[in-house]
């Protein structure tokens, strides 16, 4: 995957850690039911505009019970600002139904049962087991995509590929801080139009840095 000998990954999630930090989840939730809520309704829609949304939302139903108990027309009254919210408010539902049906109303903890959920795809599970469950998660998103390949430290555009260049390199541990780092420099530094390379800390290991 790597362009041109051996990426220096470590180093990369180093400088990366020296800017940043430990970064929280920017998207607001008490419960792991209420990230999985947040998470489905982010997709195409900002995470500023997303936690608008679920505070009336979660006020109006916190949990799968009170979820499922809304027509999907309430829900749908709800997330209208946030862009595809037909389906969101149908997949929103049916994941609340199904998590009632399946789990006790339980969120469940695995890739292969977070996936089987409508609207939740593999980053979309990696976001709920890194950030609520504590476990392993690298969630590949657009800037994650987009910085990973500037940088010359993946040549592939498909996020499985992407997570598992990542994830064979920085330990587990780490994975859903390094993504978090990635989005944030990706928002901050590695913006899509322009990338900001004269002030990016990443200059000296980055394939793509212009002068
Ligand atoms: S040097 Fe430029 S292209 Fe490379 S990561 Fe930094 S901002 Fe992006």
């Amino acid at each position: 995957m790597s362009r041109a000998g051996r990426f220096p990954w470590q180093k990369l999630y180093d400088l990366l850690y020296g800017v940043y930090g430990e970064c929280a989840c920017p998207l607001r939730h008490d419960t792991p039911f209420q990230l999985l809520a947040a998470v489905m309704l982010s997709a195409q829609c900002r995470d500023e505009r997303v936690n608008q949304v679920t505070e009336k939302l979660f006020a109006a139903a916190p949990d799968p019970k009170s979820m499922a108990a809304l027509s999907v027309d309430e829900i749908a009254g709800f997330v209208h600002t946030c862009g595809l919210f037909r389906n969101k408010s149908e997949n929103l539902h049916r994941c609340a139904e199904l998590i009632l049906e399946r789990h006790n109303g339980i969120v469940p903890d695995t890739m292969e049962e977070l996936t089987a959920l409508p609207g939740i795809g593999r980053k979309s599970a990696n976001v709920l087991l890194g950030n609520v469950f504590g476990k392993p998660g690298f969630p590949v998103d657009t800037h994650v995509n987009r910085v990973l390949n500037q940088l010359g430290a993946v040549d592939s555009v498909s996020p499985e590929k992407i997570e598992q260049a990542a994830c064979a390199e920085i330990e587990p541990e780490k994975w859903c801080n390094f993504s978090h780092l990635l989005i944030q420099h990706g928002r901050r530094v590695c913006v899509a139009r322009q990338p900001r390379c004269a002030g990016c800390v990443l200059r000296s290991i980055c394939a793509g840095a212009k002068e």
